[in-house]
C-alpha cells in the first residue's frame, strides 16, 4: 500500500485478425479496431498473417474457400490498405500499428522480407507455426506428424527452437510471437522445457532477442485455447525477465469476441512477474502513462 502505480494500461502487441482478411478468424476489420477502442485499448497492433509465396503452404481452409497464393497476396494488398484507412480514421481516438505475423516455412523468410520491403508496415511479428514444413499450432494429427519426421517431440522441439532463432536472426522482427508455441499439445512440457538440450536452444533464443532488443509477446490467447498459462511460460519468463527482455501483451484476437479476452489476468501475471508494465510499444518508443495520478 506504499507506493501508487498509474494504472495499467491495455495494450496488444498481436491482435487483430480478422475474418475479412483471414479464412480462421471472424468479423470486418473495422468491427475489431471499433472492439479496441470500446474496449479501453491505449494501442494495439493488428497483425494479419503473410500471405504464402508457394501454393503448397495454403491451409485447408483457405483452399476450400477457393484461394491460391496469388489471390492471397491480393487479399494482403487490400488488408494493408484498408489497416492504413482505419489507421488514419481512428487516429484520434486510439494508437493503432498496422503489422502483419510471419512465418518460417522454407521460403518464408525471403519472402517476408519482400513483404517487408514493399509495405512498410509500422513493425513485424515474427512467428515459427511450422516444423518440417507442416503446421504444429493447427492439429495434434499435424503436430505429432512433424514430431515423427524429427524423430520425437524433444526433437520436435528442438527443430522449432532451431527455425525461431534463423528467423529471429534474419528478420530480427520488433515482436517475437508466443515464443513457446511449441508447447501447444505436449502435456508433457514443463518437464520438457527443462531437458538441457531444450534450455539451451531456449537461452540462446532469448539472448539474440535481447542482443537485438526485440519483444517477446505475451500471448494470452493459449488461456482461450485451454492452457494454463499463456506464451510465454513462466520458466521462461522468468529468464526473460533476468535478462532485462520487454514482454508485452498480446490478445491475438481473431474476432471481436476475442478482443482483450483474459488481457487482464495477463497484464497482472507479467506485473506479478516484476515487469516494467509501461508496456513498450514496437514501433520504438514508449507509450505514456495511462490517466493522471490522483
Ligand atoms: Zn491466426
Ligand atoms: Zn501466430
Amino acid at each position: 500500500m506504499s507506493i501508487s502505480s498509474p494504472p495499467m494500461q491495455r495494450v496488444s502487441v498481436h491482435g487483430g485478425h480478422s475474418g475479412e482478411f483471414c479464412c480462421h478468424a471472424e468479423d470486418p476489420l473495422e468491427e475489431i479496431v471499433r472492439a479496441y477502442i470500446d474496449r479501453g485499448f491505449a494501442w494495439f497492433g493488428v497483425t494479419e498473417h503473410m500471405p504464402p509465396p508457394e501454393n503448397r503452404f495454403l491451409y485447408p481452409d483457405e483452399i476450400a474457400a477457393g484461394f491460391d497464393a496469388e489471390s492471397l497476396y491480393e487479399r494482403f494488398v487490400r488488408y494493408m490498405n484498408e489497416a492504413r484507412r482505419l489507421q488514419r480514421k481512428y487516429a484520434p481516438a486510439v494508437r493503432m500499428l498496422v503489422a502483419f505475423e510471419t512465418e518460417a516455412y522454407s521460403g518464408a523468410l525471403a519472402y517476408a522480407q519482400t513483404l517487408r520491403r514493399r509495405f512498410q508496415p509500422d513493425y513485424i511479428l515474427g512467428s515459427v507455426h511450422h516444423v518440417n514444413d507442416l503446421p504444429i499450432d493447427a492439429t495434434p494429427d499435424q503436430y505429432f506428424e512433424s514430431a515423427e519426421i524429427s524423430g520425437g517431440v524433444d526433437a520436435l522441439y528442438c527443430d522449432y527452437f532451431d527455425r525461431q532463432h534463423e528467423m529471429i536472426d534474419a528478420l530480427q522482427p520488433e515482436v517475437v510471437g508466443h515464443f513457446d508455441l511449441i508447447r501447444i499439445f505436449d502435456a508433457d512440457y514443463p518437464a520438457r522445457l527443462k531437458r538441457p538440450e531444450i534450455w539451451q536452444r531456449i537461452q540462446r533464443n532469448l539472448a539474440l532477442i535481447q542482443k537485438h532488443d526485440l519483444i517477446l509477446d505475451f500471448n494470452v490467447r493459449a488461456m482461450m485455447k485451454g492452457m494454463a498459462e499463456p506464451y510465454v511460460a513462466a520458466t521462461i519468463l522468468d529468464a526473460a525477465r533476468r535478462m532485462g527482455i520487454a514482454v508485452v501483451p498480446g490478445d491475438d484476437s481473431h474476432g471481436i469476441q476475442s478482443v482483450g479476452l483474459h488481457m487482464d489476468q495477463g497484464m497482472a501475471l507479467l506485473q506479478k512477474a516484476g515487469f516494467d508494465t509501461c508496456w513498450r510499444l514496437p514501433s520504438g518508443g514508449r507509450a505514456t502513462p495511462a490517466g493522471k495520478e490522483a
